[in-house]
């Protein structure tokens, strides 16, 4: 049994770090040429290096600065995408952010960019790779779906999170636009799911994991008693991308080392 991707065209978004790196890499590997999204001027150099072991792989791909919040820079990514490549299979939306604050002093400011980039973002890329899935129709010769989209939620679309209103928010809300566009254009051969994962190594959560009191105390929340890996992301994307999970739609996976069986009950609660 081989996963392959082959012929297709991915749209990884925030894959200049972290997990979406390990998918953009997982992808790469399977065989799909890579659109190495990332937000700003000041990622550029981590977004050519991903690319680097990309192509240093055997791989294929480019980089494209595009910040997944504004509608202009999302739709213009696809425009050119689709111009250079002549259509995209599969959206990994990934790219997200935490701008964490006690409920009663959270700023609109961290609400509003929270959402923008988490929710709205998935919203903007989501649309603009439908479109064009609609618009080439299915082509067997690439995948026998239409296309292929995931989100990436977080074990937090389940466990509320003091601390974190706006995050824990976007990530429940991912749930219901997951479920609704799988619904929506499930006739059309269009998968979506999501995958939901608990505590990735990344810059995203440096605090939980950087010394060894913190991880101590994170591992406590793991049964499998283990920091998870881009790579561990990055595997489970290109099996939900490929034909090989042609009946998985609808869906929320969770990557989490056991996280959502809740440790603090294993002692009985
Ligand atoms: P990370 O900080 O390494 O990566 C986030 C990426 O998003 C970066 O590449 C960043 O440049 C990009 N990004 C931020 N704003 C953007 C924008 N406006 N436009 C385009 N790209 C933008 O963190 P990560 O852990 O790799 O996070 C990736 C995703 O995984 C996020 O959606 C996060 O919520 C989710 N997640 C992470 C964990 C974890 O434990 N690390 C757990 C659950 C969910």
């Amino acid at each position: 049994m081989e996963i392959s991707l082959r012929n297709q065209v991915a749209v990884v978004t925030g894959a200049s770090s972290g997990i979406g790196s390990g998918i953009a890499k997982s992808l790469a590997s399977a065989g799909a040429t890579i659109i190495v999204n990332h937000s700003s001027e000041r990622s550029t150099d981590e977004a050519k290096a991903v690319l680097k072991e990309i192509t240093d792989a055997g791989g294929t791909g480019i980089t494209y600065q595009c910040d997944v919040s504004k509608e202009d820079q999302v739709v213009k990514m696809f425009q050119d995408v689709v111009s250079q490549f002549g259509t995209v299979d599969i959206l990994i939306n990934n790219a997200g952010v935490q701008k964490d604050s006690k409920f009663t002093e959270m700023t609109l400011d961290q609400w509003n960019t929270v959402i923008g980039i988490n929710l709205t973002g998935q919203f903007l890329c989501a649309r603009e790779a439908i479109k064009e899935f609609l618009r080439r129709g299915i082509d067997t010769s690439r995948s026998v779906a239409c296309g292929k989209i995931i989100h990436i939620s977080s074990v937090h679309e389940i466990i509320p999170w003091a601390g974190h209103a706006n995050y824990a928010s976007s990530k429940g809300a991912i749930r219901m636009l997951m479920q609704t566009l799988a619904q929506e254009y499930g006739a059309d051969k269009i998968r979506v799911n999501s995958i939901c994962p608990g505590a990735i190594q990344t810059p995203i959560n440096k605090d939980a994991w950087s010394t060894p009191e913190a991880l101590d105390s994170l591992l406590k929340l793991i049964p499998y008693n283990r920091i998870g890996q881009p790579q561990d992301i990055g595997n489970l994307a290109a099996f939900i991308a490929s034909d090989l999970a042609d009946y998985i739609t609808g869906t929320s996976i969770f990557v989490d080392g056991g996280m959502t069986t809740f440790e603090s009950f294993s002692t009985g609660g």
